[in-house]
């Protein structure tokens, strides 16, 4: 048997182009080729149990070999094998004309899996390292013979009678000069680590040594010889091609540390299984972020379909802030092989997400209620998660909303609608507008704190990256409520608990000190204002009032806000016009003797808020030398 033919594709030669521009990814090879092993393997193995193939069936094996002298690598697998008639029809006709279709359509693809994948050109990314192939193959179909065929990389190719006696087929790549880095053990062990680690069929790649027992010596003591093994790459049935039933929780700590080596151990896990309506399956793991944003750009998801790892950027598949999470997700309905914009608008990839969105939601939802105590344990790695969610995805906040936790200033929980419940009689102010206080650095706002607890308010603790969007977002989600930071303003004027009252000072007296504080300070940005809060209160203070500080927080965190021009500062300079010192500045003998009071009341006001600095600071500490 003897055959000269022409690949049948439109163009001259595809082979450069699949070179050009597959270039980049061109180790995608090896996993093309030993996926499609993969599959011809496991096609008799069902041909088998459908009688259809009468042979007895050997145990499946995928050999990867290196024979650097001769410069191949050659990939061997006992499946089906294919008759001469088979090459023909699979291998010869690319994908039966896709090769029209893909040399007009190169120009636009982005990776190599997006060109493989769309014309079934698999077998062909052999042709991105090597400048000839051979395939040596038997077809189980009874009475088969063995056939060869051998391209050069042009369009001609030749098929010969073959030598293989088993069933089975090689794939024989002769490596080309550019692609010689393929020639080297540790970088083709290192892209089987990568792409078949997971294969449910065994990939043998060279033999490794093993001590194994061997008898005692004179002594009595165990005796150990080495052997060599074979050096199965891959372990076929990963974690998550086990029903759930069957595995305990060190199974998945051990996968875990199998795949995050370095890395503190997870919180808890979900196990995903669907088949209807897409098919997945996959284990996404928590893992303790400590209040770490960063963790989030790590690409810590890997994606799998039947197996084959396939990579780890999921952005377009999962969420946004599911990428938090870490593990596997394994689906062939997926489609891998397409633009990331397609992916974006795919339905099942949309399905997909909601389902596990779904899922992790409804195992947190789980926790919350079997075990309050150690989800509350949990919450600071898992708040910043949960909150995140909230704020970026409507049918996770649906959800949440029922567990999400407030953390006060003393560490105590609540839910949302525990915590309304807890301050609702008391922090209701005269425009039945309830009112919650926050704190985000809780150390320097301590006086506040102190302040509000005086008045049997709470404070809640506000002190994670998320926290600043979070709070506005509270606020647009729950009626009625407001949220303030405690240091915003004096807590009189925070909670308002009655229309204002007019303070003890006279319209002249105001006027008058009103005049000596702004001879005191005369700084633009402080606004001096005479106010009438409770005589125990502060005599003076100096806030920034909550939107000016939103505002000024989100334009440090966005600098496309830079637009509005650099954000002025802004204060408010309470001076309580009930307060015995008040008074007394204006009594003092002389108006110079005002004004220094006056000074240092507003600059011990900057110090209670660590904003007394530089020459101010000095001019305070001689002044107060001074006046002892
Ligand atoms: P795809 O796998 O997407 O169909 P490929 O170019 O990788 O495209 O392979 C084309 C066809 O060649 C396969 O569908 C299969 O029928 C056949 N084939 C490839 N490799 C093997 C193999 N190792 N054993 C048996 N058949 C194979």
């Amino acid at each position: 048997m003897q055959e000269k033919g022409t690949i049948s594709i439109h163009t001259e030669n595809i082979f450069p182009i699949i070179k050009k521009f597959l270039y980049s990814d061109n180790e995608i090879f090896l996993r093309e080729l030993v996926a499609n092993a993969t599959d011809a393997t496991q096609k008799l193995k069902r041909l088998a149990s459908l009688g259809e193939f009468k042979g007895e069936l050997p145990e499946a094996i995928i050999n990867v070999s290196l024979d650097a002298d001769k410069k191949t690598i050659t990939i061997s697998d006992n499946g089906i094998g294919m008759t001469a008639e088979e090459i023909k029809k699979y291998i010869n006709q690319i994908a039966f004309s896709g090769a029209t279709e893909f040399v007009e359509k190169f120009k636009e693809a982005k990776d190599a899996n997006e060109i493989i994948g769309k014309f079934g050109l698999g077998f062909y990314s052999a042709f991105m390292v090597a400048d000839r192939v051979e395939i040596n193959t038997l077809s189980y179909q009874e009475g088969s013979e063995a056939a060869r065929w051998d391209c050069d990389g042009t369009t001609e190719f030749e098929i010969t009678a073959g030598e293989r006696d088993t069933v089975g087929t090689d794939i024989i790549l002769h490596v080309n000069e550019e692609s010689s880095e393929f020639l080297d053990e540790h970088r083709l062990q290192q892209i089987l680590d990568k792409h078949c680690r997971f294969l449910p069929i065994p990939v043998k790649f060279g033999t490794r040594t093993e001590q194994v027992p061997d008898g005692e010596d004179e002594e009595g003591k165990p005796k150990y010889k080495s052997v060599e093994v074979d050096n199965i790459v891959n372990n076929t049935t990963p974690i998550w091609t086990k029903a759930p039933s069957e595995l305990k929780d060190e199974d998945y700590l051990n996968f875990y540390r199998e795949l995050y080596p370095m890395t503190e151990d997870p919180l808890f896990w979900i196990h995903l299984n669907v088949d209807y309506p897409f098919n997945l399956t996959g284990v996404l793991y928590f893992p303790k972020l400590k209040d770490d944003f960063s963790m989030m750009q790590q690409n810590k998801i890997k994606l799998f379909s039947r197996q084959v790892f396939i990579t780890d950027e999921v952005k377009e598949i999962v969420p946004e802030f599911l990428m938090l999470l870490h593990g596997v997700i394994d689906s062939p309905d997926i489609p891998l092989n397409v633009s990331r914009s397609f992916l974006q608008s795919d339905g099942n990839v949309k399905k997909i997400n909601t389902y596990i969105t779904k899922k992790v939601a409804d195992k947190l939802g789980e926790l919350f209620k079997n075990d309050r105590e150690g989800y509350q344990k949990k919450w600071s790695d898992i708040g910043l998660f949960v909150k995140y969610g909230m704020v970026t995805d409507e049918k996770f906040y649906d959800k949440a909303k029922d567990y999400a936790l407030l953390e006060n200033v003393k560490h105590e929980f609540f839910t949302l609608d525990e915590y309304k419940e807890k301050v609702a009689p008391v922090q209701t102010d005269k425009d039945e507008q309830l009112v919650y206080l926050y704190a985000n650095e809780p150390e320097k706002q301590n006086f506040q704190i102190q302040a509000a607890e005086k008045k049997g308010y709470d404070t809640l603790l506000m002190n994670s990256p998320i926290d600043n969007h979070f709070v506005g977002f509270l606020e647009h989600k729950l009626e009625k409520i407001s949220l303030k930071r405690v240091d915003s303003d004096v807590i009189d004027n925070l909670i308002k608990k009655t229309d204002a009252v007019a303070h003890a000072l006279t319209e002249d007296e105001t006027q008058k000190v009103q005049e000596i504080f702004d001879k005191a300070i005369h700084k633009d940005s402080m606004k001096v204002e005479v106010e009438s809060i409770s005589a125990d209160e502060l005599p003076v203070t100096v806030t920034m009032d909550e939107m000016t500080r939103r505002m000024q927080d989100m334009a440090k965190m966005n600098p496309n806000m830079a637009m509005f021009g650099a954000m002025p500062e802004s204060y408010k300079v309470g001076v309580n016009g009930n307060h015995e010192l008040i008074s007394r500045i204006l009594k003092a003998g002389s108006e110079e003797e005002q004004v220094k009071i006056a000074r240092h009341a507003y600059d011990l006001a900057l110090l209670s808020q660590d904003m007394l600095k530089g020459e101010e600071l000095t001019n305070f500490l001689n002044r107060s030398v001074s006046m002892m």
